[in-house]
C-alpha cells in the first residue's frame, strides 16, 4: 500500500472529548477533514454545537454531544449514541483536561502561584485527578467496550503532556502526576487490548496556544516568555497537531501501540533552553 493511502480514514468514525476548543477541536477537525464522521463532545455544549455546525457547513460529517468526562453514566450514553449513529467506533481521543492552577511559581515569576503543596486548596488536586486522570480512564474504558463489541481494529489516543515527563514549574503540581498516570495507563491498556487489534497511544504536547487555564498562553507577554525557553524557539498553534493525530488514528501507525509521542518543541529534552 502506498504511503498516503495508509492515512486514509474515509468511512470511519471518531469521538473526541473536550473538543469544543483547543487541541480537542483540532483532533476533531483532523478527523473530519480526512473523511471520518466525528462526535464533538464537551461540557461546553454550545461550543461543541457551534463547531459541529461549522464543520457540517464546510461539507464534513460532524455531530455534537454534551459529555462531562467525570460522569460515567453520561459517558456510556454518549458512546452508545455514537455507535447507533455511525454503526461503530474506530477512533477515540481521550482529550478533555484542565490546568488546575495550584503549583509553584515560575522561575521568571510569569504566573501567580497559588502556593506550595502545603498551602494551596486541595480541591485543585481533587478536580485535576478527577478530570485529567479518571476522566481519561472513563473515556478509554467506554472506547474499549464499544470497539471490542464492534470486532474491528480501533485506535485510542489519550492527551498526556510533556509535564508527565519533566517538571514544568509554571503548571500546577497535580497536573504532573495526572499526566504521567495517563501515559502509563496507556501502556497497560495497549498490552491488554492488543489481542483485539485495538491500539492505545498517547500524545504529549508542550505549550500550545489554547483556552487552557483561562487562556494564559494567549497573553503576548507569557507567549514571548515561552518562545524564549522552548528549544525550537516558539510555542505551537493547534493546527500543528493534525498530522500527528491523523497518523495515530490511521493505519499508518498500525504497528504502533503503547507509545507516547512528544510534540513539545524539544522542551522535555532538558526543560528550558
Ligand atoms: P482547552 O481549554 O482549549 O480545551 C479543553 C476543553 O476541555 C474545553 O473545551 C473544556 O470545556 C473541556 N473540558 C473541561 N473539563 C471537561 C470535562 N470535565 N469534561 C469534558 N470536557 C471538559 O485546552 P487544551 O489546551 O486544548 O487542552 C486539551 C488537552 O491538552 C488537555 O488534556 C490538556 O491537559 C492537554 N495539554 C495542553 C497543553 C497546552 O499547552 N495547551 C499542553 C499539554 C497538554
Amino acid at each position: 500500500m502506498k504511503a498516503l493511502e495508509q492515512f486514509d480514514i474515509k468511512g470511519r468514525s471518531a469521538i473526541v472529548t473536550g473538543a469544543a476548543s483547543g487541541i480537542g477541536l483540532c483532533y476533531a477537525e483532523a478527523m473530519a477533514e480526512a473523511g471520518a464522521g466525528v462526535t464533538i463532545t464537551d461540557i461546553d455544549i454550545d461550543g461543541a454545537e457551534r463547531e459541529a455546525k461549522r464543520l457540517l457547513g464546510e461539507g464534513y460529517d460532524a455531530r455534537a454531544a454534551h459529555l462531562d468526562v467525570v460522569d460515567r453514566e453520561e459517558m456510556t450514553k454518549v458512546f452508545d449514541e455514537h455507535v447507533a449513529h455511525y454503526g461503530g467506533l474506530d477512533i477515540a481521543f481521550a482529550n478533555a483536561g484542565i490546568d488546575p492552577g495550584a503549583g509553584f511559581a515560575a522561575p521568571d515569576g510569569g504566573r501567580n502561584p497559588e502556593g506550595q503543596v502545603d498551602a494551596y486548596d486541595v480541591s485543585a488536586w481533587d478536580r485535576c485527578i478527577a478530570i485529567n486522570l479518571t476522566g481519561v480512564y472513563n473515556t478509554m474504558r467506554e472506547a474499549a467496550r464499544v470497539m471490542k463489541a464492534g470486532g474491528k481494529p480501533g485506535s485510542i489516543i489519550a492527551t498526556s503532556s510533556n509535564a508527565g515527563v519533566v517538571i514544568e514549574p509554571i503548571v500546577g503540581m497535580p497536573y504532573h502526576p495526572a499526566k504521567a498516570g495517563v501515559s502509563h495507563m496507556v501502556r497497560y491498556l495497549a498490552m491488554e487490548l492488543a489481542e483485539f487489534r485495538i491500539r492505545v497511544n498517547s500524545i504529549a504536547p508542550g505549550p500550545f496556544v489554547t483556552n487552557i487555564g483561562g487562556g494564559w498562553l494567549q497573553d503576548p507577554v507569557v507567549r514571548e516568555a515561552w518562545d524564549s525557553v522552548v528549544p525550537l524557539g516558539r510555542i505551537a498553534e493547534t493546527d500543528q497537531m493534525k498530522p500527528l493525530a491523523l497518523y495515530l488514528a490511521s493505519d499508518a501507525s498500525n504497528y504502533v501501540t503503547g507509545s507516547q509521542v512528544l510534540i513539545d518543541g524539544g522542551m522535555a529534552l532538558g526543560g528550558f533552553k
